[in-house]
């Protein structure tokens, strides 16, 4: 969904439409498009964009890589400027609402390229199945939620593995 600011004559413009972004094919997908509505006032250069994302992604747990449904109610704002304005506001009020502006491009604004960087920004670093999730044995690759394996009863940070022989 694209917005060409060149044909609006100002004010508030409404949008509302379902997308699905190609996010992360390896930790997070979208099945089920997700419900994206708001408004854009675009008055003198600038672009005051405001609006919500709904929806269910499928995200992998960090530790076990299980795929986990997350289910997602995110507002944004963005602000978005013409280029003459971005260079001269650089270092005046704009950028001092402690908002990210960026800059229109092409005379128009690609709503679903926005909402996909709003989903990305929002992701946690960590996503975990539940809270105590005890993911992916490092040694035989089993599940150790779903069984203990035998590796576990000689617990060593694989990491400090290699240190295990040496005598201090
Ligand atoms: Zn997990
Ligand atoms: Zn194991």
């Amino acid at each position: 969904m694209i917005i060409d600011l060149s044909a609006e004559p100002g004010g508030s413009i409404p949008f509302e439409f379902e997308t699905a972004p190609e996010l992360d094919e390896a930790t997070t997908r979208v099945g089920k498009p997700l419900a994206v509505r708001g408004s854009v006032r675009f008055t003198d250069g600038r672009a005051d964009l405001e609006g919500s994302i709904e929806g269910v992604l499928s995200c992998n747990c960090t530790r076990c890589l299980t795929p986990v449904d997350r289910k997602i109610d995110l507002r944004f704002r963005d602000v978005f400027v013409a280029p003459e304005i971005f260079v001269e506001d650089a270092e005046s009020e704009i950028s001092g609402e402690d908002l990210d502006v960026s800059v229109i491009e092409n005379e128009s604004l690609d709503l679903a390229e926005i909402v996909r960087e709003q989903i990305l920004l929002s992701l946690p670093e960590q996503l975990l199945c539940r809270e105590d999730c005890r993911g992916i044995c490092p040694v035989c690759g089993g599940d150790r939620n779903s069984a203990d394996c035998d590796c576990s009863k000689d617990e060593v940070d694989p990491r400090w593995a290699g240190l295990k022989g040496l005598k201090f």
